[in-house]
């Protein structure tokens, strides 16, 4: 236990127990307490004239490798413990995928969906004042994550702007490409996850046209993953959002499906889903949670945290499960699934296609060299690919789970990074 005034209680005990083996004292230490965890009013004033004032955050877990990274979300169950785990996961991804990035969060707790379009504009600019002193290119850079999008990054990245009185595209990611934004970056979160699939699928032996999927969580991850599998011949069988869930046991086409949600949004002029999965025709509709329990060959989780927990683990009967979404398996799960011999392929490898076209991104702002899409489609594969090959070969090698393999060597590189900066033998002398 490293010697600080509180214990690491709330590092995950798959983490606190690879520190203690590994004995990196200095990097236990450190990661025991978030660098900066700054709370802040987030004032809106509302198309009636009302004042809002909703909490917001911004947490930079660990800055050892780089300027804090990762998303900011809008979302009513968002609280400062929530946005600090989400802040740690970002840590470990980025040094996963080797990405010169620490690990960040924002949030803000407000339910975007009961906004009008322009509220949500002065939302998104209201976070930014709030918060500005400690972001920015070479310090903190956000992007989006739940219920924000290329939209609200473009408002966010202007506003800062502003504030700075700069023109500072790196300040965010994910920002359209008339802001600077990265081609791929939309897509990039699903097309990780299916290079993660695809790779694993290869060592297995699994063809795709005999694997069928089921996506928990329609939003941009799941649905760009769904379609991109789709695409390279995966059977994907149920989809599913907030409302419900369709279901076709011979495949169904979520372009198809996709295409309908972003059309009945656009009728109704909202950012957000109006519609739901559930009202697509052609498919037998499911209760949203039944789709957990499906008998398919993957289950692709990429909705939200704590979707599988100790209450509902024992309905999966898939033997894979992808997690998109960002610790979508509760520890307490994992190890019931582990019992089972389910696999796991981890959020912090499946879902870092996100983070690492936003790492592109920041490249590109910073350069102004914007890249062609097929460039920055190779430029993931090749870093996907190796992550994956890493993970992979650790698993089989040690025989561990796929989690622990990411997290082992994720934690490795932090503690040489940690150590490269002056470690206990410097200090002592010896
Ligand atoms: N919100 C995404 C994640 O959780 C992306 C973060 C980023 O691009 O910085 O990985």
């Amino acid at each position: 236990m490293p010697d600080t005034d509180q214990p690491a209680s709330e590092l995950p005990d798959l983490v606190r127990r690879i520190l203690d083996e590994t004995g990196a004292t200095d990097l236990a230490a450190r990661l025991s307490h978030p660098h900066r965890r700054l709370e802040v009013a987030v004032p809106v004033r509302r198309d009636d004239g009302s004042l809002s004032v909703w909490k917001g955050w911004r947490v930079q877990y660990d800055t050892t490798l780089g300027p804090a990274k990762g998303g900011i979300r809008f979302h009513p169950g968002t609280d400062a413990d929530e946005v600090t785990r989400l802040a740690f996961w970002m840590t470990v991804k980025c040094a996963l995928l080797d990405l010169p990035f620490g690990g960040g969060k924002g949030g803000v707790c407000v339910d975007p969906k009961q906004l009008s379009p322009l509220e949500v504009e002065r939302l998104a600019r209201s976070y930014v004042k709030a918060v500005a002193d400690v972001i920015g290119p070479d310090r903190d850079i956000p992007a989006p994550d739940v219920n924000t999008d290329a939209r609200i990054m473009g408002w966010m990245a202007d506003e800062y702007s502003d504030i700075t009185r700069a023109h500072q595209p790196a300040a965010m990611t994910g920002k359209p490409q008339a802001l600077g934004g990265s081609r791929g970056r939309p897509a990039a979160t699903g097309r990780g996850a299916l290079i993660a699939l695809q790779e694993w699928a290869r060592r297995k032996d699994l063809k795709p046209e005999e694997t069928t999927i089921a996506v928990q969580g329609f939003g941009s991850a799941g649905a760009h993953f769904a379609c991109l599998a789709h695409e390279a011949g995966y059977r994907v069988v149920a989809v599913s959002d907030s409302q419900g869930a369709l279901h076709a046991k011979d495949g169904l086409d979520p372009r198809a499906v996709w295409a309908h949600k972003q059309e009945e949004k656009e009728l109704k002029g909202l950012i957000y889903c109006g519609s739901s999965v559930r009202e697509q025709e052609d498919y037998e509709t499911l209760d949203r949670d039944a789709l957990i329990g499906l008998d398919v060959d993957v289950l692709a989780l990429a909705a939200m945290q704590d979707a599988v927990d100790a209450e509902n683990a024992g309905d999966v009967r898939a033997p894979l499960v992808l997690e998109l979404a960002n610790g979508p398996v509760t520890p307490e799960a994992d190890a019931a699934l582990a019992e089972r011999e389910v696999t796991i392929l981890p959020d912090i490898l499946v879902n870092a296609g996100g983070v690492t076209v936003s790492y592109f991104e920041w490249v590109q702002s910073r350069s102004g060299d914007y890249w062609p899409e097929e460039d920055v489609q190779s430029r993931l594969e090749s870093r996907m690919l190796e992550a994956c090959g890493r993970v992979y070969d650790r698993a089989d090698e040690d025989d561990m789970p796929v989690r622990e393999a990411a997290y082992r060597l994720a934690l490795d590189r932090l503690a040489e990074a940690t150590e490269s900066r002056g470690d206990r033998t410097y200090f002592s002398g010896s």
